[in-house]
């Protein structure tokens, strides 16, 4: 059976707007607001934003024959409209990355499929701002369920002229580009 992608991405925006709860429906809102393509490419991780504005997620875990009400792949896509909401300079940091952990955290509880991890729980639960250590503690955890091949350890725990400045590159990239 061929699906398609726009249908089935129209079906993952549905669900996250009935079946979800505020983090669902303003990642939802924000796809749709701005235009924002799910694709799928080989890759490392769960999931991927991209400079281009669009959301890759893991192929092949997933393709366009994947149910799109899977609560997993429904919390991996609020993660990664919450960095393409972000902007380059926040979500190249820990801080942003922490944000991001929060939000795929609070879709799957919306979605009634919590994520169990307990160190997810501690990422969840930090305080809004957090500290410096409070972030140091978040990276050690994400470092422990994803693993060295995860490039959280690259990142600064906040954005700083490095992220600021690779914001501007990206920016200047890809302005106007969005539909070619
Ligand atoms: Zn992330």
């Amino acid at each position: 059976m061929t699906v398609d992608a726009s249908a089935w991405r129209a079906a993952v925006l549905d669900h996250l707007m009935t079946a979800g709860g505020p983090a669902c429906r303003h990642a939802a809102h924000y796809i749709r607001a701005h235009d924002v393509q799910i694709r799928f490419a080989r890759q490392s991780t769960g999931a991927r934003w991209t400079l281009r504005g669009d959301i890759e997620l893991n192929e092949p875990a997933f393709c366009l024959q994947s149910n799109p009400t899977d609560p997993r792949l429904l919390g991996l896509v609020v993660h990664e409209a919450t960095h393409l909401e972000q902007g380059i300079g926040l979500a190249l940091s820990v801080a942003g990355e922490v944000r991001g952990w929060q939000a795929e955290f609070a879709a799957r509880a919306e979605l009634n499929a919590p994520i169990p991890a307990i160190h997810w729980r501690t990422i969840a639960q930090l305080p809004d701002p957090p500290t410096d250590a409070d972030l140091r503690l978040a990276r050690a955890g994400m470092l422990r369920m994803a693993g060295y091949r995860y490039l959280i350890w690259l990142l600064p725990l906040r954005p700083n002229w490095w992220t600021r400045l690779a914001e501007r590159l990206g920016a200047r990239l890809f302005r106007g580009r969005r539909r070619a």
